[in-house]
Protein backbone atom coordinates (compact mmCIF):
# COMPACT_ATOMS: atom_id res chain seq x y z
CA UNK A 1 0.00 0.00 0.00
CA UNK A 2 1.77 2.95 -1.65
CA UNK A 3 -0.20 5.78 -0.42
CA UNK A 4 0.28 5.47 3.88
CA UNK A 5 4.27 4.31 3.32
CA UNK A 6 6.60 7.05 3.20
CA UNK A 7 10.59 6.59 2.59
CA UNK A 8 11.35 10.47 4.37
CA UNK A 9 12.24 9.61 8.05
CA UNK A 10 10.99 13.10 9.67
CA UNK A 11 7.70 11.34 8.62
CA UNK A 12 8.49 8.14 10.11
CA UNK A 13 7.16 10.21 13.57
CA UNK A 14 3.87 9.69 12.49
CA UNK A 15 4.02 5.59 12.80
CA UNK A 16 1.39 3.65 14.85
CA UNK A 17 2.70 -0.02 15.67
CA UNK A 18 -0.90 -1.66 16.05
CA UNK A 19 0.19 -5.16 15.87
CA UNK A 20 1.14 -5.68 19.78
CA UNK A 21 -1.91 -3.57 21.13
CA UNK A 22 -4.19 -5.24 22.82
CA UNK A 23 -8.30 -4.87 22.19
CA UNK A 24 -9.72 -1.42 23.16
CA UNK A 25 -8.86 2.37 23.32
CA UNK A 26 -5.14 3.57 22.89
CA UNK A 27 -4.42 7.11 22.66
CA UNK A 28 -1.44 8.21 20.56
CA UNK A 29 -0.42 12.13 20.50
CA UNK A 30 1.78 13.70 17.43
CA UNK A 31 3.26 16.85 16.57
CA UNK A 32 3.55 18.61 13.05
CA UNK A 33 6.41 21.47 12.63
CA UNK A 34 7.45 23.24 9.75
CA UNK A 35 10.00 20.88 9.02
CA UNK A 36 6.89 18.10 8.76
CA UNK A 37 5.35 20.41 5.76
CA UNK A 38 8.63 20.49 3.97
CA UNK A 39 8.50 16.85 3.90
CA UNK A 40 5.44 17.26 1.32
CA UNK A 41 6.02 18.37 -2.17
CA UNK A 42 4.71 21.39 -3.41
CA UNK A 43 2.54 22.26 -0.66
CA UNK A 44 0.84 25.09 -0.66
CA UNK A 45 1.24 24.76 3.60
CA UNK A 46 4.82 26.94 4.11
CA UNK A 47 4.72 26.22 7.70
CA UNK A 48 3.10 25.41 10.47
CA UNK A 49 2.15 23.27 13.76
CA UNK A 50 -0.41 21.55 15.03
CA UNK A 51 -1.17 18.85 17.70
CA UNK A 52 -2.36 15.50 16.61
CA UNK A 53 -4.38 13.35 18.62
CA UNK A 54 -5.28 10.19 17.88
CA UNK A 55 -7.63 7.65 19.82
CA UNK A 56 -7.28 4.36 18.03
CA UNK A 57 -10.10 1.63 19.15
CA UNK A 58 -8.23 -1.74 18.04
CA UNK A 59 -11.43 -4.53 17.51
CA UNK A 60 -10.48 -7.84 16.31
CA UNK A 61 -11.42 -7.43 12.22
CA UNK A 62 -10.41 -3.35 12.48
CA UNK A 63 -9.11 -0.07 13.81
CA UNK A 64 -10.94 2.83 14.36
CA UNK A 65 -8.72 6.06 14.27
CA UNK A 66 -10.72 8.83 15.90
CA UNK A 67 -7.97 11.73 14.93
CA UNK A 68 -8.36 15.31 15.98
CA UNK A 69 -5.83 18.02 14.75
CA UNK A 70 -5.96 21.50 16.18
CA UNK A 71 -3.03 24.18 14.97
CA UNK A 72 -1.80 26.79 12.80
CA UNK A 73 -0.49 27.03 8.97
CA UNK A 74 0.96 29.99 7.19
CA UNK A 75 -0.40 29.58 3.30
CA UNK A 76 -0.28 32.79 0.55
CA UNK A 77 -2.56 35.16 1.38
CA UNK A 78 -5.15 34.63 -1.89
CA UNK A 79 -5.13 38.46 -1.67
CA UNK A 80 -1.85 39.86 -1.41
CA UNK A 81 0.03 36.70 -1.73
CA UNK A 82 1.80 37.87 1.64
CA UNK A 83 2.18 35.00 4.20
CA UNK A 84 -1.31 33.72 6.03
CA UNK A 85 -2.12 32.15 8.78
CA UNK A 86 -5.04 30.28 9.28
CA UNK A 87 -6.39 28.04 12.02
CA UNK A 88 -6.84 24.36 11.53
CA UNK A 89 -9.21 21.96 13.57
CA UNK A 90 -9.91 18.98 11.95
CA UNK A 91 -12.13 16.04 13.11
CA UNK A 92 -11.88 12.75 11.79
CA UNK A 93 -12.09 8.84 11.49
CA UNK A 94 -10.28 6.68 9.65
CA UNK A 95 -11.11 2.85 9.33
CA UNK A 96 -8.18 0.08 8.78
CA UNK A 97 -9.13 -3.16 7.69
CA UNK A 98 -7.02 -5.71 6.36
CA UNK A 99 -7.13 -7.44 2.74
CA UNK A 100 -4.70 -9.42 1.32
CA UNK A 101 -5.65 -7.96 -2.13
CA UNK A 102 -5.09 -4.13 -2.16
CA UNK A 103 -7.44 -1.27 -2.57
CA UNK A 104 -7.38 2.29 -2.86
CA UNK A 105 -7.78 4.55 0.00
CA UNK A 106 -10.98 5.67 -0.64
CA UNK A 107 -11.29 8.70 2.07
CA UNK A 108 -12.69 5.97 4.64
CA UNK A 109 -11.22 3.25 5.17
CA UNK A 110 -7.78 1.95 4.44
CA UNK A 111 -6.97 -1.54 3.47
CA UNK A 112 -3.69 -3.12 4.87
CA UNK A 113 -2.42 -6.06 4.39
CA UNK A 114 -2.53 -8.91 7.07
CA UNK A 115 1.09 -9.26 7.49
CA UNK A 116 1.32 -4.91 7.92
CA UNK A 117 2.15 -4.35 11.51
CA UNK A 118 2.03 -0.79 11.66
CA UNK A 119 0.19 2.17 10.07
CA UNK A 120 1.86 5.27 8.73
CA UNK A 121 -0.56 8.67 9.25
CA UNK A 122 1.72 11.21 7.86
CA UNK A 123 -0.09 11.48 4.48
CA UNK A 124 -3.63 11.58 6.34
CA UNK A 125 -2.30 14.05 8.47
CA UNK A 126 -1.15 16.16 5.73
CA UNK A 127 -4.45 15.51 3.46
CA UNK A 128 -6.35 15.93 6.56
CA UNK A 129 -5.05 19.68 7.11
CA UNK A 130 -5.24 20.34 3.51
CA UNK A 131 -9.05 19.71 3.35
CA UNK A 132 -9.86 21.46 6.59
CA UNK A 133 -8.76 24.92 4.97
CA UNK A 134 -11.03 27.15 3.96
CA UNK A 135 -11.83 27.74 -0.07
CA UNK A 136 -10.86 31.34 0.52
CA UNK A 137 -7.59 31.84 2.19
CA UNK A 138 -7.26 35.57 2.98
CA UNK A 139 -6.08 37.81 5.93
CA UNK A 140 -8.95 38.36 8.60
CA UNK A 141 -10.56 41.33 8.57
CA UNK A 142 -10.33 44.54 11.11
CA UNK A 143 -13.19 46.43 12.92
CA UNK A 144 -14.10 47.45 8.97
CA UNK A 145 -14.61 44.39 7.57
CA UNK A 146 -11.57 44.86 5.59
CA UNK A 147 -8.72 42.00 5.35
CA UNK A 148 -5.58 43.12 7.00
CA UNK A 149 -3.68 42.44 3.86
CA UNK A 150 -0.13 43.99 2.89
CA UNK A 151 -1.17 47.56 1.35
CA UNK A 152 2.27 47.20 -0.92
CA UNK A 153 1.30 43.98 -2.22
CA UNK A 154 -2.52 45.23 -2.92
CA UNK A 155 -1.06 48.40 -4.65
CA UNK A 156 1.25 46.27 -6.81
CA UNK A 157 -1.38 43.97 -7.97
CA UNK A 158 -3.68 47.15 -8.19
CA UNK A 159 -6.79 45.75 -6.53
CA UNK A 160 -7.42 49.37 -4.75
CA UNK A 161 -10.51 49.14 -4.26
CA UNK A 162 -13.24 46.76 -1.67
CA UNK A 163 -16.00 46.65 -4.01
CA UNK A 164 -13.59 44.86 -6.48
CA UNK A 165 -12.01 42.77 -3.98
CA UNK A 166 -15.92 41.68 -3.19
CA UNK A 167 -16.52 41.19 -6.50
CA UNK A 168 -13.72 38.60 -6.90
CA UNK A 169 -14.42 36.92 -3.84
CA UNK A 170 -18.11 36.73 -4.76
CA UNK A 171 -16.72 35.20 -8.55
CA UNK A 172 -14.90 32.76 -6.61
CA UNK A 173 -17.49 31.66 -4.69
CA UNK A 174 -20.40 31.04 -7.11
CA UNK A 175 -17.25 28.87 -9.16
CA UNK A 176 -16.98 27.24 -6.21
CA UNK A 177 -20.31 26.33 -5.38
CA UNK A 178 -22.75 25.71 -8.28
CA UNK A 179 -26.60 27.26 -7.28
CA UNK A 180 -28.34 23.97 -8.73
CA UNK A 181 -31.32 27.01 -9.27
CA UNK A 182 -28.63 29.11 -11.41
CA UNK A 183 -27.79 26.32 -13.36
CA UNK A 184 -31.41 25.01 -14.02
CA UNK A 185 -32.63 28.80 -14.62
CA UNK A 186 -28.93 29.18 -17.72
CA UNK A 187 -30.32 26.11 -19.06
CA UNK A 188 -33.69 26.88 -19.76
CA UNK A 189 -32.13 30.81 -20.68
CA UNK A 190 -29.98 28.71 -23.06
CA UNK A 191 -32.81 26.25 -24.72
CA UNK A 192 -34.90 29.48 -25.43
CA UNK A 193 -31.92 30.88 -27.26
ZN1 LIG B 1 -3.59 39.29 2.41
Amino acid sequence: MLYFRTEVDILKKYIIPYKGLSIGKHRFDFEVDDRFFEAFENSEIKRGHAHVGVVLTKNTTLLTLNVEIEGEVIVACDRCLEDCSIPVHYNGELIVRFSETEAEYDGEVLWLSPAETEVNLAQYIYESICLSLPYQRVHSTDENGIPTCDPDMLARFKIVTQDEFDRIERQAEEHAVPNPAFEKLKALKDKME
